[in-house]
């Protein structure tokens, strides 16, 4: 079985020091029972002291420190287990990172998760959205659920990518065709009302649940922001819609993505912008709050099945 992934996937290199919203801050850290058994087996000369950093229990994991800081992560911004024992000693979370697999009925493909700056910048700076390249060879695929018979996502999704990739057409007409052919649009319910769901849903930053106060489901057209928020509407279908087990998955899966995009959309509004700057950082706190967190993105997907 074959590997795809978009085709900026390969461009992607973590900026490491340089990344403003570094994964090894905030997140808790489970560790992998092979990696645990290779950190339990280190001499205790191997140049990093271990023991003391990690949580047992139920699922192992490192402990935080101040800041919500991973312990290895030095002042510099970089990881001391890589630095000292090299990436082979990271813990299948820290190698995988950002990457998000799924079985859709292409086959196996893997994405990069917005919630990473240097993703979200690759996702919103590639213009070919709809291509997919061949990564590697899988000899032993991922378990992930299989798709109902019957249910082609392939060819959804590329339906999908041909209206919103048509150009000749005005964005806005292009979002309805969208909602016209799946039956699904974020308006099914008033801008109060999904500013009310909003309101509810649980932030990592408080200050994100005021910012998402300003979604609208019209704000203002613009050229260059129509880009982006395009390009990240691409990328939430083919984390969301590919998967999806059948139609109503599907329905409430596209839901979700029209509801990003015209959140986006809203707050590069209220920020006044339409550019790449202003974009990534926007598109990264939507990711992070509502993808990153399984009762969010459930909470909405589930307000598309009701309505
Ligand atoms: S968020 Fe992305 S770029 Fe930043 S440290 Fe993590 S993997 Fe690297």
């Amino acid at each position: 079985m074959t590997l795809y992934a978009p085709q900026y996937y390969k461009q992607f290199t973590c900026i490491a020091d340089r990344c403003r919203h570094s994964c090894c801050i905030g997140w808790e850290i489970d560790i992998d029972d092979v990696t645990l058994q290779k950190y339990a087996a280190l001499p205790s000369d191997c140049g990093i002291c271990l023991s003391g950093t990690i949580e047992q229990g139920e699922t192992p994991h490192f402990r935080l420190c101040e800041g919500e800081r991973c312990p290895h992560l030095n002042s510099t911004g970089l990881c001391n287990l890589i630095l000292t024992l090299g990436e082979d000693y990271l813990c299948d979370i820290c190698r995988e990172h950002p990457r998000f697999y799924h079985r859709s009925s292409c086959g196996m493909e893997v994405g990069l998760g917005m919630a990473c700056e240097e993703a979200c910048r690759l996702i919103l700076s590639s213009e070919d959205y709809t291509t997919l390249v061949p990564i590697e060879a899988l000899e032993d695929p991922l378990e992930q659920p299989p798709s109902a018979d019957g249910f082609d996502t392939a060819t959804v999704r590329s339906q999908l990518y041909s209206l919103l990739s048509d150009h000749s057409r005005p964005y806005a007409d292009r979002l309805r065709d969208i909602s016209l052919a799946y039956h699904v649009t974020p308006t099914m319910r008033s801008d109060r009302e999904w500013q009310a769901l909003l309101d509810t849903l649980e932030y990592l930053d408080p200050a994100h649940k005021a910012l998402f106060s300003h979604y609208t489901s019209a704000p203002s057209a613009g050229c260059g922001k129509e880009v982006l928020t395009e390009r990240a509407l691409a990328y939430w279908i083919f984390r969301h819609c590919s998967a999806a087990y059948d139609e109503d998955e599907l329905r409430a899966a596209l839901g979700f993505c029209l509801l990003c995009e015209r959140l986006l959309a809203s707050l590069l509004d209220a920020a006044d912008a339409s550019d790449i700057t202003a974009a990534v950082p926007l598109a990264r706190i939507i990711s992070e709050e509502l993808e990153y967190s399984e009762d969010n993105t459930d909470r909405l997907k589930l307000a598309f099945f009701e309505a």
